[in-house]
């Protein structure tokens, strides 16, 4: 039950305020954030790499209120790519982009995101790798779509999210899995109404199945983005079914979770790309975190008691 009220307090203002000034919540954000600007963070991918990971890097920020914050974003996007350009990581290192932050709900948002999402995807192209569409709440996801479909038009590569939560999905899923097309199937971690979207965790695992078989039977390459054993093991075999080798899909978890599964994965020979936030917003994607999880509250109040 803690979930959606953590989910609420994501989009509260007040709680923004409170949350992001406790001293107290750096140290467990940093379990999921570890870093606020480009030199923080360049290390990590070092790291992640060296390691035999793969990165997607996503500058954290959303809901912004001018189209002076969404030109910072997009700006953000591109001083990353110039330093990724140094560490000649090729693919291995993609961008996850939140069209909200590139002022996707301001007026004229729709015009507003493309405009400042095509200079990323442009200058990505230009180093080798690829931008992800982040799927965000459902009433960003037409708007979403077809901005990814107008990118792809000159950059085919360019992927996008889908959430096994929605209704709509398995026909989103069944448009996307075309050849070239690059999808992240994730569960979802908005609060959606049940007019749009399953509210049992074990319907929206069943969705998960039967879209990730519809993503494994396409043409196009499936990104499974899971933390769950159960779904990494079904999708192993679906995988295996559908006669995919190791290299035609991939396996992408959050950092800072099950990080030991991220290297066993690597090690037994799959793809894994750590999706890796960074930045100074981070009270949406952190709130997010904790409502997907709410026993990592005790780790926030153990740390506030033992201040
Ligand atoms: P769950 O059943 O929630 O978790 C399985 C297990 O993983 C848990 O038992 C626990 O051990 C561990 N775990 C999961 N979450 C946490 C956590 N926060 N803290 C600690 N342990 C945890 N959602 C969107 O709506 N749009 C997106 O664009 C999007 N992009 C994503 C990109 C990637 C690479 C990943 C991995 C997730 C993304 N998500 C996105 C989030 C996703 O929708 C889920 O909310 C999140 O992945 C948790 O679901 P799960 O599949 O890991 O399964």
């Amino acid at each position: 039950m803690l979930g959606p009220v953590i989910l609420a307090a994501s989009r509260s203002d007040r709680m923004r305020r409170l949350i992001s000034a406790a001293p107290v919540t750096k140290p467990v954000v940093d379990r999921f954030i570890p870093g606020e600007s480009v030199d923080q963070v360049v290390p990590i991918i070092q790291d992640l790499t060296a390691k035999g990971l793969e990165v997607t890097m996503d500058v954290v920020g959303e809901d912004i209120t001018t189209p002076e914050q969404a030109t910072l974003a997009r700006d953000a996007y591109l001083e990353l790519i110039d330093r990724l350009k140094q560490l000649e990581l090729g693919e291995r290192a993609e961008m996850s982009v939140k069209l909200s932050l590139f002022g996707q709900a301001l007026p004229g948002g729709h015009e507003l995101a493309l405009a400042n999402v095509r200079p990323v995807v442009e200058a990505a192209a230009a180093i080798g790798t690829t931008v992800t569409l982040d799927a965000e709440d459902h009433t960003t996801l037409d708007s979403m779509f077809a901005i990814h479909e107008e990118l792809r038009k000159d950059f085919p590569e360019t992927g996008c999210v889908i959430q096994a939560y929605l209704f709509r999905t398995e026909a989103d899923a069944r448009r996307l899995a075309d050849s070239g097309s690059r999808v992240r199937l994730v569960k979802g971690a908005y609060k959606e109404p049940a007019e749009v979207a399953y509210q049992q965790k074990a319907e929206t695992d069943k969705a998960y199945v039967r879209i990730l078989r519809i993503l494994m039977e396409g043409e196009g390459y499936p990104m499974i983005g899971s933390h769950d054993p159960r779904l990494i093991s079904i999708a192993q075999e679906l995988a295996r079914r559908a006669g995919r080798k190791p290299d035609e899909y991939e396996f992408q978890m959050l950092y800072g979770i099950r990080s030991d599964e991220h290297l066993r994965l690597a090690a037994e020979g799959h793809r894994m790309r750590v999706y890796t936030a960074y930045g100074t917003d981070w009270y949406g994607y952190f709130m997010r975190r904790l409502a997907e999880k709410p026993a990592n509250l005790l780790f926030f109040g153990r740390s506030i008691l033992t201040k």
